[in-house]
């Protein structure tokens, strides 16, 4: 074998390592949303525990000392690299993940990833110090040739990136896949569908881990040893660019992103026999990278691959004039609309059924305070099932805060919260939706990126494929027949069918509030918490979401609705409650609240009220 073939073989095996990082990377800022700034420890992390499993204890040699030495073979010293980065990660994900925003965990990750580097370096009976471990022998590195062991080495990493992609496909397409982009995207929206957001979110973080320390390890095997110094944080920064290069959250943009820059940019240079030394090549390679980085956020922001929507069979044309129709046809009409039907239909797993209870929600002195201020001041309420409760009141006067702790978006207040004679006082909001006591958000919420059936269809609970073992190894594709089916019933009596394909991003105000509830009620909801469920909708719209809303009562589902416009609060709620300042000043039909001094004077005082309607 001459130079060249050694020096591609060397290429191929790199290639492919690189597109491994890469992937792992993207599993957790692609898929999960996690920009973690100290990948590149991850694979570190897989590389030393290689090293330190592969080779043999320290004691025999003078001046070298790390942990470990077992002087274990292939894949054994590898499976250790990963198991021992995985649970690295998982350490990381505990530490950094409780109620960090996005940025502050970047900056989290970054000291982190800074500080074990310099551990590594400083405390030298680690890994040896500055002067890192050498002497890992390859898998069969002993008994072959050593052009034989090249090729050998270059198809093992390449076997390894195919696997990878394999799984990675598997579970980016899968239902558990459509969970992670969720959690990227809207962390409180996942948990608000029932899924605990931050157990998912772990999870994509530990799967990226087991692939960074899979490079790491595979590194390590190849080159024979490692030292901190090729672990610089800059490393990061190059596979950061080679992902947003190549589009994250699919696999052709992360292969093609380390492809393009990292084998053709970075290692390119090297066969064009650019007049560069190794110590400034580093400096190049980043200069490279950002370079990169500018460019692409300039032309293409999403890459070269961008992410694409998902697609259910049978795909639809999202500009359908006859759906069009149908959906002004069930929009304007007040019956064709089977909502209360379909949700009759489905046999519920009701707390509210296997209780006694004739009260749905019933809140007792709940207290809430932002910084010595009570944004809700002891406030005792009890909303019978299937009543349609009414909450309004001036801004500021508490009424969004309240149903914070009601959904357990704030669990952190004083009193009480019983659901369906439930205690659920403190619970989280994942805990509390898979309840089917829903909410929405004053401001609507939604996954922009993916498409409206994507939206509801997320929502639907008991989708074989979200569990792992499911996602990788399961027959997910057939049973998703059974949720799509039913979200696309949804659509239809929602009247946004032709509109099953379009970004929820791209929806109208009240196109998006009316996608909010079919997602709602792809739940089976047993009490829904509307916040402002009107506001950025038009005029024309709303009659509209009045019929979907009288249809959510006459289904038997409790609403409870925050909201401003009191011609709309007389026409669909039975009972009002009027807040102000942080309590309940009174209580009853609209006719009793006209006629009720404490309420007129809080209306009085606030602006934004026409307090003649009262
Ligand atoms: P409403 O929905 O009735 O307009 P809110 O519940 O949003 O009222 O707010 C009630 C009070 O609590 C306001 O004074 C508001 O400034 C305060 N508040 C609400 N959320 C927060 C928060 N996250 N941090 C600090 N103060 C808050
Ligand atoms: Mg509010």
């Amino acid at each position: 074998m001459g130079a060249l073939d050694y020096f591609l073989l060397t290429l191929l095996f790199f290639g492919a390592v690189n597109a491994l990082q890469v992937l792992g990377f993207d599993m957790q800022f692609g898929q999960v949303g996690v920009v973690n700034l100290a990948y590149i420890l991850l694979v570190a992390i897989g590389a030393y525990a290689t090293a330190i499993a592969s080779v043999q204890p320290a004691g025999h040699i003078i001046a070298v000392t790390y942990i470990g030495g077992f002087g274990w073979g292939f894949p054994w010293n590898l499976l250790f690299g990963i198991a021992v980065t995985v649970a690295a990660a998982f350490l990381l994900s505990t530490i950094a993940f409780r109620r960090l925003r996005y940025d502050y965990l970047a900056l989290v990750l970054v000291s982190v990833g800074e500080a074990v580097l310099l551990l590594a370096t400083n405390q030298t009976n680690i890994v040896n110090g500055e002067t890192g471990i050498v002497g890992v022998t390859g898998p069969l590195q002993n008994s072959l040739s050593n052009s034989a062991w090249y090729i050998f080495m270059s198809l093992l990493a390449v076997a390894a990136l195919v696997v990878m992609c394999i799984f990675y496909w598997r579970v980016e397409s899968s239902p558990l896949g459509r969970l992670f982009k969720g959690v990227r995207e809207d962390e409180l929206l996942v948990d608000s569908i029932g899924r605990n957001s931050a157990r998912l979110k772990s999870m994509g973080f530990l799967l990226g881990a087991a692939c960074a320390g899979l490079a790491g390890g595979l590194l390590v095997l190849f080159i024979g040893g490692w030292s901190v110094g090729g672990w610089q944080p800059g490393e990061t920064f190059i596979i950061v660019a080679a992902l947003i290069l190549g589009g994250r959250g699919r696999i052709t943009g992360a292969l093609v992103g380390a492809f393009v820059l990292m084998e053709l940019f970075l290692q390119g240079g090297s066969l064009l026999k650019l007049p560069v030394s190794p110590v400034t090549l580093p400096v190049y390679q980043q200069l490279i990278a950002g370079i990169a980085i500018l460019a692409i956020l300039w032309w293409r922001p999403q890459g070269l691959f961008p992410e694409k929507k998902e697609k259910f069979l049978p795909s639809l044309n999202s500009r359908d004039v006859s759906k069009e129709k149908a959906d002004q046809n069930v929009l304007a009409s007040d019956e064709g609309y089977d909502l209360a039907q379909e949700l009759k239909n489905i046999e519920k797993v009701s707390v509210l059924e296997n209780l006694d209870g004739q009260m749905a929600i019933e809140i007792s002195n709940l207290v809430k305070s932002y910084g010595g201020v009570a944004a809700v001041n002891g406030v005792s309420l009890s909303i019978p099932r299937g009543a349609f409760y009414g909450i309004i009141g001036p801004n500021g006067s508490g009424k969004s805060t309240l149903v914070d702790c009601i959904s357990g978006v704030v669990r952190d207040y004083e009193g009480s919260v019983q659901f369906g004679g439930m205690d659920i006082t403190g619970w989280p909001v994942h805990k509390i939706s898979k309840l089917g006591l829903l909410r929405t958000f004053q401001t609507s919420r939604l996954f922009g990126p993916m498409s409206s059936l994507s939206n509801v269809v997320i929502a639907a609970h008991d989708q074989p494929g979200e569990k792992f073992l499911q996602a990788v190894f399961g027959k997910w594709r057939t049973a998703q027949s059974g949720p799509v089916a039913r979200a696309r019933e949804l659509l239809v009596s929602y009247g946004l069918s032709s509109r099953e394909n379009a970004y929820a991003a791209e929806l109208s105000g009240g196109q998006r509030r009316l996608l909010e509830l079919a997602r709602l009620s792809i739940m089976h909801p047993v009490a829904v918490l509307l916040d402002e469920p009107f506001a950025g909708v038009s005029p024309i719209q709303r009659a509209q979401l009045t019929r979907r809303l009288m249809s959510l009562k006459d289904a038997g589902v409790t609403v409870v609705m925050i909201e401003h416009r009191l011609e709309l609060v007389e026409q669909l709620c039975d009972r009002i409650g009027v807040m102000a300042e942080g309590r309940i000043i009174a209580e009853g039909t609209m006719e009793e609240l006209r006629s009720d001094k404490a309420v007129l004077s809080a209306y009085l005082g606030s602006v934004g009220y026409d307090e003649a309607r009262m």
